[in-house]
């Protein structure tokens, strides 16, 4: 008895009921009281460093962090895709996928980028917004078939659902979006 009495590991079980910490059970990072939003989870590729993340879907729009590089996953800007990163981003985001094919010579698709970005800021975390400049990554033009810029084209689980050619305002961009 005497021996359990003085365990400092036992005295701190018996003083550490959550009624004497109020918020302490949210906030410890315990997996155990998580466990039951594992099931619901999204993969979301890091804008910055591509890892793919497993993100509470109730966490979604709580500004979430990569686990890899600690940076913001929503960043309200469209990330820049090329050969390196397109497939990745493609494949494992569980949130649908819009991309702005673009030039820099294409007055339009200038015209358009910031109504881009505004659209992005708007419809963040529902949707991920990418650009691919198709002077620095022609490939990639040629196998979406790009025919003339600027061009969008909404995936879903890596397969095109949708595409629209033309500049468009950011009103017009988003509910061409939340129309898919
Ligand atoms: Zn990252």
């Amino acid at each position: 008895m005497w021996s359990l009495r003085f365990d400092p590991r036992a005295r701190g079980m018996f003083r550490q009921p959550a009624s004497d910490v109020p918020g302490a059970a949210l906030k410890s990072p315990r997996p155990r009281p998580t466990l039951g939003f594992m099931a619901d989870t999204l993969e979301i590729v890091c804008p910055h460093c591509a890892t793919v993340n497993r993100i509470p879907s109730p966490r979604l729009g709580e500004g979430p962090k990569c686990g890899q590089c600690h940076q913001a996953l929503f960043t309200a800007h469209p990330v820049e895709l090329g050969s390196a990163n397109f497939r990745r981003h493609l494949e494992r985001n569980a949130i649908p996928l819009v991309v702005d094919f673009w030039a820099p010579w294409c007055g339009p698709c200038q015209m358009m980028a910031p109504e881009y970005a505004a659209a992005a800021a708007q419809l963040e975390p529902g949707v991920r917004f990418g650009k691919v400049n198709t002077d620095a990554d022609p490939a990639l033009g040629g196998e979406f078939g790009i025919r003339s810029i600027p061009t969008l084209i909404y995936f879903r689980g890596g397969r095109e659902i949708a595409r629209r050619s033309g500049a468009m305002g950011r009103a017009d961009i988003a509910r061409w979006v939340r129309s898919l």
